[in-house]
C-alpha cells in the first residue's frame, strides 16, 4: 500500500498538485490506486514515444465491474491517478469523476467481447493511420503480422468518433485480432495487460511503416495462408512460452 502511494505521488505533475481531486471524497482500493497508476504511465510511454500526438488516443484497462479509462481530451504530461475514470459495465459513471474518454463505449465493448484480454490502446500513429485512409487490412507481408493473432490486421470501417456504431466496428474487429485499423482515424490493440497492449500497438505501427515502405517498391510478395498457419502455429512456443518440439 505505502509503496503504492508512493509510487503514485511520484507521477504527479507540479502543475496539478494541489487542485482538487475528483477522487477527493472516495476511497480508494490499494488494487485500484495500482491500476490507476498503470493506466496513466502507459499512456505517458504511448505519448512519450510518439504513438499518440497531441491528445489523441486513450488508454483503459479491466477493473471490478468496469473498466478504468483515461479522461476525455486532457492533456498526457498533466493526467495524475485521480484523473481515470472507473466506467461500469452499464456505461455508468462515478459522481464527480472526470468525464471519461469519448471512446469508452468501444473500450468497454471490446473489453466484453473478448474476456481473455483486460487491456486497450488506441492510438492516432502516423503509419497506422495513414494505412487506415486506404480502408485495407495489412496483410501477410510480413510473418510478424501474425502477431495481431492472424493472417492480417483488419481495417475497420469509418465512423464518427464516439458513436455507438464505431463502438460495434472496433468490436467487431477485434474479435478475431488483438489490433484492426480504423477507417479515417488510427488503429486499437487489445492485449492481457496494458503492457501487452501498448507493445502490440507499437509492433502495429513499426509494420505500417515497413509496409508503406514496401509498397513504395511495387506490389509486395505475400505469404500464402500456409505459412501463416505455420507462423501462428510457432507463434505459441515462441520466447519463453511453453516449449514445442520446434520453437
Ligand atoms: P478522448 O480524448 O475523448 O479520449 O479522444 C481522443 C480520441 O482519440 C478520440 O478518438
Ligand atoms: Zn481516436
Amino acid at each position: 500500500m505505502a509503496k503504492a502511494v508512493r509510487a503514485t505521488r511520484a507521477t504527479v505533475p507540479a502543475s496539478t498538485r494541489g487542485k482538487r481531486s475528483p477522487l477527493a471524497n472516495r476511497r480508494v482500493s490499494a488494487d485500484e490506486r495500482r491500476a490507476r497508476l498503470a493506466v496513466v504511465e502507459t499512456t505517458q510511454i504511448m505519448s512519450a514515444i510518439g504513438l499518440s500526438p497531441g491528445r489523441s488516443g486513450n488508454v483503459s484497462c479491466r477493473f471490478d465491474t468496469g473498466m478504468l479509462i483515461t479522461p476525455s481530451g486532457m492533456a498526457y504530461d498533466t493526467l495524475t491517478p485521480d484523473d481515470m475514470v472507473f466506467v461500469d459495465a452499464d456505461g455508468s459513471v462515478p459522481q464527480g469523476a472526470r468525464k471519461p474518454s469519448s471512446e469508452w463505449q468501444f473500450h468497454l465493448a471490446a473489453l466484453k467481447r473478448r474476456p481473455d484480454r483486460h487491456a486497450v490502446v488506441h492510438t492516432h500513429s502516423r503509419h497506422a493511420l495513414i494505412l487506415a485512409c486506404r480502408h485495407e487490412p495489412i496483410p501477410a507481408f510480413h510473418y510478424m503480422v501474425a502477431a495481431a493473432g492472424g493472417v492480417d490486421i483488419p481495417c475497420v470501417p469509418y465512423a464518427i468518433f464516439g458513436s455507438a456504431e464505431l463502438s460495434d466496428h472496433v468490436a467487431n474487429g477485434l474479435t478475431e485480432r488483438d489490433a484492426c485499423l480504423m477507417a479515417n482515424h488510427g488503429m486499437t490493440a487489445i492485449g492481457e495487460t496494458l503492457d501487452a497492449a501498448l507493445e502490440l500497438a507499437r509492433d502495429v505501427e513499426e509494420l505500417a511503416a515497413q509496409y508503406i515502405g514496401v509498397l513504395q517498391l511495387g506490389k509486395p510478395k505475400r505469404l500464402n495462408a500456409k505459412q501463416m498457419a505455420e507462423v501462428l502455429e510457432r507463434f505459441k512456443g515462441y520466447g519463453q512460452r511453453a516449449q514445442t518440439a520446434e520453437a
